[in-house]
């Protein structure tokens, strides 16, 4: 039997290679059809293929004239506009004749005739009527988007595993998909432990605090696309710890937040190691969010994997998008997601102490030319606010201690 008494403290390296090689190991859900919205953040479950050559015809990038180049190829060249193409014309192609000499005008997103191979774009002619001046030679296939060239039919636009953002939205709506195959959100059960919390309906004694851990795990789960169930508050009790954990792990992942420090009430290892639970690390050189532990147990013929987060609601947060965000790609059959990680020069200089991966909460701004981050002052791992200010946090490698105002910064967006 593997017990909490064995620590297994990773750097924030090893750990997250850790969480990642787990995750890809990890069944996925079951698939299931939903309307194509209703998707958005799953992972698709099937490939998306194309129903017919994109773009089906040669379409015009530019609002211009359809030429033939080499009418255009010395230039001044006076052309005669035989027509017009709009998108959405519903001319054939091959019905439109362009004689030496001639053109049709033609607008972005029409299909190109058959007798042209190329557009000069409207900012290089010149019109008079029926005359119109070319000043600008271009070469044949410009400004024009072969049918089939961004994808042939029955080819793969998207593969099974990716997760569904507006833009593979896009191309089911181009494929005509108003329902796609997506795997179930995995189920996440989150518990949140100690005798000081009072659920957010109740009022709180004055020595009490709201939970409030529980329903930012429950937002991150979500927009993970996980599905969040929520369960009562445990207390710093080991019998009652048990028997929320054995409903915890009805679930797909647990997520346990609170009793992994060393405090003489932090009794949630101790309680997951009489489960026979395998420890595959119980702390993690960072900061905040040093005590966080990861294992798995055995139960109802299934292997469940869980997370105990410490408790302070900078740390819960820190460490669910570290550690257990990668699980919930895994259960839902996709890659994990690399942490989406920016460089910032620094406003202001700061110290910090060496020997943890710090994730100090921060502002990123600046323009496109010069990205800028801004350390957000905070109190510490339990300051709530701090994080609401922030929309990054700066990494601080172990072995650094001093930053001076310029410096490029490592940032983890949120
Ligand atoms: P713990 O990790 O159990 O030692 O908790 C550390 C501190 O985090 C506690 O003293 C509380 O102030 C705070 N905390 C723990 N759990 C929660 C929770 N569910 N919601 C808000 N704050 C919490
Ligand atoms: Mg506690």
């Amino acid at each position: 039997m593997s017990t909490a008494a064995e620590t297994k403290l990773l750097s924030f390296t090893e750990a997250r290679q850790t969480v990642e090689q787990y995750a890809s190991t990890l069944c996925a859900t079951q698939p299931e059809m939903l309307p194509l919205l209703e998707a958005l953040g799953l992972v698709l479950a099937e490939n998306l293929r194309a129903d017919r050559d994109f773009p089906p015809f040669p379409r015009s990038t530019r609002d211009g004239y359809a030429v033939r180049a080499t009418d255009v190829a010395a230039v001044p060249a006076s052309l005669r506009c035989v027509g017009e193409i709009k998108a959405g014309a519903t001319t054939e192609r091959s019905d439109i004749g362009i004689a030496a000499g001639e053109t049709v005008e033609i607008m972005t997103g029409a299909p190109v005739p058959a007798a042209a191979d190329a557009v000069v774009m409207v900012e290089y002619s010149e019109r008079n009527g029926a005359v119109v001046t070319v000043h600008r030679s271009v070469r044949a296939g410009e400004n024009i988007v072969p049918a089939g060239s961004e994808a042939r039919q029955d080819s793969t636009m998207v593969s099974r595993g990716t997760r569904v953002n507006h833009a593979i939205v896009a191309i089911a709506a181009a494929v005509g998909r108003a329902e796609i195959a997506a795997y179930r959100r995995p189920r996440v059960a989150v518990l949140a432990t100690g005798d000081e919390l009072v659920d957010i309906n109740l009022p709180p004694g004055p020595n009490e605090i709201r939970n409030s851990n529980s329903y930012s795990l429950a937002a991150q789960v979500y927009a993970a696309g996980g599905d969040p169930l929520i369960l009562p508050v445990a207390p710093d009790r080991a019998d009652e710890l048990a028997l929320l954990l054995r409903k915890g792990f009805q679930s797909d992942l647990l997520l346990i937040s609170g009793g992994v420090s060393m405090g003489k009430y932090d009794l949630v290892e101790q309680v997951l190691a009489s489960f026979d639970a395998r420890f595959l690390f119980t702390g993690v050189r960072i900061q905040p969010g040093k005590p966080v532990v990861f294992g798995e147990v055995a139960l109802y013929g299934r292997t469940i994997p869980f997370f105990g987060l410490p408790g302070n609601p900078v740390s819960t947060m820190v460490t669910f998008q570290l550690f257990a965000r990668p699980l919930l790609d895994g259960l839902a059959g996709s890659k994990p997601q690399p942490l989406p990680f920016a460089q910032a020069s620094l406003t202001t200089e700061f110290t910090t102490k060496t020997g943890l991966t710090r994730f100090l909460p921060a502002k990123l701004g600046g323009t496109h030319e010069r990205p800028e981050v801004e350390l957000v002052r905070w109190q510490g791992s339990g300051d709530l606010m701090a994080v609401s200010r922030a929309n990054c946090y700066i990494v601080v490698p172990p072995d650094r201690e001093r930053f001076a105002a310029g410096e490029a910064v490592t940032v983890l967006r949120f």
